[in-house]
């Protein structure tokens, strides 16, 4: 190898500065230009490594090619800026593009949500007896056997326990509560000696074969009144008042006699069915009626469960599905729909 002289050198940086030129242009995104600055400009790049050889050269030759190299330097420097400019000037282009909004584009059509039919239908019993002077009242789902049959009048072995198929859990005497019922004795606690007008909503379960109208859970709405005088008459007026506001004025009303362990006397309400005003239809069986709850006076024994002294206290207690007031009232023939979240049903009604 030759001594190095002025020219090759002067050379070596015009070829530097058109090789970078032209991988410069090549450079589409700012990560290539800062690869491209490594290998032409950087610490370890081709212009230092050019650079070195100037020890070499006579002392009196050395300031041309300083001042050469300083314009390569200067001008790779500016061009590679102007390119990164360039790279992000066209990159927030793209996004700008990208993020902008069609305003000819036709809208979405928002669909609307609304409350499922057994929450409007609860609101509506607690809005009617609300109105009436009742409070509501929240009792456990998981109750013990005592609550739910034992202080309602039912010891164990009663045969009315036959009447509800129970869910017992692994934990002796804790079931879960067949009925809204257990809720009286627990409000009769807390209150007694007090007069009482609680409804006590929430679901209760049974082990049920599931069919049309049959869930293994599904909600009740309870309801009690406690105090000096309160007569059937009180029972009837408030239940009369309550099937008008729920299915509408004019309703037929009767009461047939029925057994419930925890009411005495017991007794069935219908009203003349909503669907065919009477006249007979598949819902009603053909009967012209709707079975719409079960109530009666407080038995005595229960009174005194709750804490009230029964020769000076009396009371009505009354009970109703909620699902089952919502089939009658919006006509739909199977309680498995509540808990299926079909669309076409939560659209119908
Ligand atoms: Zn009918």
């Amino acid at each position: 190898m030759g001594k190095i002289v002025q020219q090759d050198i002067l050379e070596q940086l015009e070829q530097l500065r058109q090789d970078a030129g032209a991988a410069l242009a090549q450079a589409n995104t700012t990560e290539a230009t800062r690869e491209w600055y490594a290998e032409y400009l950087g610490r370890k790049g081709r212009l230092t490594g050019i650079l070195r050889n100037l020890g070499s050269l006579p002392v009196e030759e050395r300031p041309l090619v300083g001042k050469v190299a300083n314009e390569v330097k200067v001008a790779l420097e500016n061009a590679v800026q102007e390119r990164q400019n360039a790279i992000a000037q066209a990159e927030m282009e793209a996004v700008r593009r990208a993020e902008s909004v069609d305003v000819t584009l036709p809208g979405r059509t928002q669909t609307l949500g609304k409350l499922h039919i057994t929450t409007r239908t609860l609101r509506d019993i607690y809005a009617i007896f609300t109105a009436m002077g009742f409070q509501i009242y929240d009792s456990p789902d998981v109750e013990t056997d005592e609550y739910n049959f034992q202080l309602l009048n039912m010891p164990p072995g009663h045969p009315a326990r036959d009447m509800w198929d129970t869910f017992y859990t692994t934990t002796p005497g804790l079931i879960l509560r067949t009925h809204t019922s257990s809720g009286q004795i627990h409000a009769m606690r807390e209150y007694a000696p007090d007069p009482i007008r609680v409804i006590l909503p929430g679901k209760v379960y049974r082990y049920e074969a599931v069919d049309a109208s049959h869930e293994s859970m599904f909600y009740q709405v309870e309801g009690l009144a406690v105090g000096k005088h309160i007569t059937f008459c009180d029972l009837k007026g408030v239940l009369i008042n309550f099937a008008n506001q729920m299915y509408g004025e004019g309703r037929q009303a009767r009461f047939r006699k029925s057994y419930f362990p925890f009411t005495e006397p017991s007794v069935e309400m219908d009203i003349d069915c909503v669907l065919c005003n009477g006249k007979g239809c598949p819902v009603c069986k053909y009967t012209g009626w709707l079975e719409i709850l079960g109530a009666g006076m407080v038995h005595p024994v229960v009174l005194e469960n709750g804490g009230y002294d029964p020769s000076r206290f009396s009371g009505f207690a009354f009970g109703m599905g909620s699902e089952r007031m919502a089939l009658q009232k919006y006509g739909i023939d199977d309680i498995r729909y509540f808990y299926a979240n079909d669309m076409r049903l939560l659209e119908r009604v």
